[in-house]
């Protein structure tokens, strides 16, 4: 054996101890909680698959006593029999087909809730880098595979498996010679099926995989039907869309013409079999005069075993897709957070909701700095204004007090304990989020009020809706509170949207706010109550504020300048205005519409400026 092909046969053998491996692992996971039920299912099985040898079997007396003999005594019990045989089967079947979808059902409905509470538990880069339409479609496709998997396995080894076992028995009984005969189908069926699963699992993974991107695209696409309306970019989508669509058609017609080769190859071999059994019984009978009956047993039982050989071999075929499919799955399940809580985190406690930013320096994944050095403190109970040129890292201060991501150096503290040992559960809730996009979830009005704390009352969630200046508009829809959102919220106004995101936050009741504020789109009546809620809101509570809205920016305590990942400058409004030269000072003389100007960096306002 040459090095290649030692490293290929040791790569296949991995894969197949892999394939096992996983199949072993959902029956450990899941088997236990089902047994009673699969113990019914099986033994249904097994009389499905008795019936089916016994049909065989009986088949000799049809033809030597009633046909041959002529035993006419005899008909009413054979006929009997065989009633009963098949009414037998008919409940037994539908008694096991009953029982694997109730089974089927539940495992698929474990195994999303799994999946969801996994995603939920994963942190917010893994949403960056993965796209959520994808992700959605991948698991609807592959939960249901897990269920595939086990009612495959567990159908063909008691259903098909045992079939085979009694059919086979009853040919050995009839004539034991032509069944090692027949056998001789055996090893080329082998070989067939195992050049087949080879070929098709690269080929499961790339449809799976793209199908994905189709269903993904597809659901992206509807998320941004406006932008897509906007820009119209219907046809330049329809076109990446169309190209992607024929890529996954090539993928699933490729499979199929793998797959189904070993259709043309098990009807060859089965026909083979079953002529080579015709011609050798009937010469056996009419060269050696032996009754017709055993024979017509044996042929019976060959063309009754030929199905559940069939499914048998087709059986790892269609594992090798489930498994593909369930293995995407379990790649999620067994996902590590990459952030976790510090071994023994206590939870966040302080008297006084102070933040202070030690030394901070931070990169995403891409490795460039993107925060470096970053020293602030935000007073408690005021209002600390961030301002400065897009991409100089503000939203990023926000995420890393989240706890989003950790910082690479230095320290985030509040109330003087640092964030990185506490529990980031307990650092959340001191929390609350208004962010630039009000994110709305499926549900009622008061539900979505309520997500900013689960235990907050009926009228807790009014009294906010009214300090969030939400309560008006919300009296005025047809089930007030109850009203349901549709997707994103498509029925409410943008303003309102951020009227009912800050009212989430005021029931949350947290001692910190962190606020994004959205640059204009807003009308001005919107634009008015949205502000007075927000001013509500930041009383008394230790609130950064990513600030565009000068009236916001005059009103803060204090005003951090950052450029390019740094702080340049710190102050109040009056102060920072009157330095000669400063960013802050150019910004705001750029300023218009009440909204200091959303420059690239600090060159862009130099030269702006002149
Ligand atoms: P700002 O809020 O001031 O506009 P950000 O904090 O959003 O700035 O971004 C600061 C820099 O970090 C930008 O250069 C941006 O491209 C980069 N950045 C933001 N988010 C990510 C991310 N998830 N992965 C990689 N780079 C990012």
């Amino acid at each position: 054996m040459t090095e290649k092909s030692a490293d290929k046969a040791a790569s296949e053998a991995n894969e197949r101890s892999q394939a096992f491996e996983l199949l072993a692992r959902i029956f450990r996971e899941n088997a236990s909680r089902y047994k009673s039920r699969y113990a019914v299912a099986i033994a249904c099985l097994v009389v499905i698959a008795a019936t089916t040898a016994f049909s065989a079997w009986i088949m000799r007396d049809v033809i030597d006593e009633i046909f041959v003999r002529q035993r006419s005594e005899l008909i009413g019990i054979i006929a009997g029999s065989i009633v009963l045989a098949f009414a037998i089967r008919g409940v037994a079947m539908y008694g096991q087909a009953v029982i694997m979808a109730q089974i089927g059902n539940d495992l698929v409905a474990r195994y999303q809730q799994r999946v969801f509470d996994k995603l939920m538990s994963l942190s917010v880069d893994y949403f960056v880098e993965h796209r959520s339409g994808q992700l959605a479609a991948r698991l609807s496709q592959n939960v249901s595979a897990i269920r595939d998997v086990l009612s495959l396995t567990i159908t063909a080894m008691a259903r098909d498996l045992l079939s085979l076992i009694g059919l086979v028995a009853v040919m050995f009984i009839q004539d034991w010679r032509l069944t090692l005969i027949t056998f001789l189908v055996g090893p080329p069926l082998f070989i067939a099926i195992a050049y087949i699963t080879k070929r098709s699992r690269t080929i499961v993974r790339q449809s799976v995989t793209v199908n994905a991107r189709v269903i993904g695209s597809l659901q992206e696409a509807v998320q941004g039907i406006s932008v897509v309306k906007a820009f119209t970019m219907e046809d330049q989508l329809s076109k990446r869309i169309s190209k992607i669509i024929r890529e996954a058609q090539m993928r699933s017609d490729k499979l199929a013409s793998v797959t189904q080769r070993l259709s043309p190859i098990s009807e060859m071999l089965g026909g083979f079999a079953i002529a080579g059994v015709v011609a050798y019984g009937g010469w056996r009978t009419i060269e050696g005069g032996q009754p017709p009956g055993s024979m017509f047993s044996f042929i019976t039982a060959v063309l009754l075993a030929y199905e559940p050989a069939k499914r048998l071999a087709r059986l790892r075929v269609k594992l090798e897709k489930a498994m593909v499919n369930a293995s995407m799955i379990y790649e999620i399940i067994d996902m590590e957070p990459r952030q976790r809580d510090i071994e023994g985190a206590t939870t966040l406690q302080f008297e006084t909701p102070d933040i202070e930013f030690v030394n901070v320096s931070f990169s995403y994944a891409d490795g460039t700095e993107v925060l470096s050095g970053v020293n602030f403190t935000a007073p408690a109970k005021q209002v600390t204004a961030i301002v400065g040129p897009s991409g100089a890292g503000k939203t990023t201060i926000i995420s890393l007090l989240e706890r989003y991501y950790d910082p690479d150096e230095g320290q985030i503290l509040i109330g003087g304990q640092p964030i990185g040992e506490v529990t980031k559960a307990s650092l959340r809730e001191a929390m609350a989020l208004v962010s630039q996009s009000p994110y709305l979830f499926e549900g009622s009005i008061r539900d979505n009020i309520r997500y900013g704390r689960a235990d907050a009352t009926d009228d807790e969630i009014e009294e906010a809706a009214k300090l969030a200046n939400a309560h008006e508009f919300i009296a005025a829809t047809p089930s007030g509170y109850d009203t349901l959102i549709g997707e994103n919220g498509v029925t409410l106004s943008g303003g309102q949207r951020q009227r009912l995101s800050i009212a989430r936050a005021i029931v949350r009741n947290a001692p910190i706010l962190l606020l994004d504020e959205a640059t204009s789109a807003l009308d001005n009546e919107s634009e008015k109550l949205v502000q007075d809620a927000l001013e509500t809101v930041m009383r008394g509570r230790t609130t950064i504020v990513i600030a565009h809205r000068l009236s916001t920016i005059r009103n803060a305590n204090k005003i951090i300048v950052m450029d390019r990942g740094e702080i340049v400058e710190e102050g109040d409004h009056q102060a920072l205005t009157k330095k000669k030269n400063g960013l802050y000072a150019k910004l705001h003389a750029l300023s218009s519409a009440g909204e200091l100007p959303t420059v690239e960096h600090a060159e862009d306002a130099d030269r702006n400026n002149v």
